[in-house]
């Protein structure tokens, strides 16, 4: 989905600007959508 306000990715700590593609983490935490694949891909 698309971001709809400002926030922060606490995945790598960058801004999520709206309009960004974003995704949420296991807890529910807004994260961009390919911090979200990487953490992911983690053994
Ligand atoms: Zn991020």
């Amino acid at each position: 989905m698309k971001a709809k306000f400002k926030t922060t990715c606490i995945s790598c700590n960058g801004e999520i600007n709206p309009g960004k593609e974003i995704a949420k983490d296991n807890s529910g935490k807004w994260v961009h959508k390919h911090c979200l694949t990487e953490a992911v891909e983690l053994p």
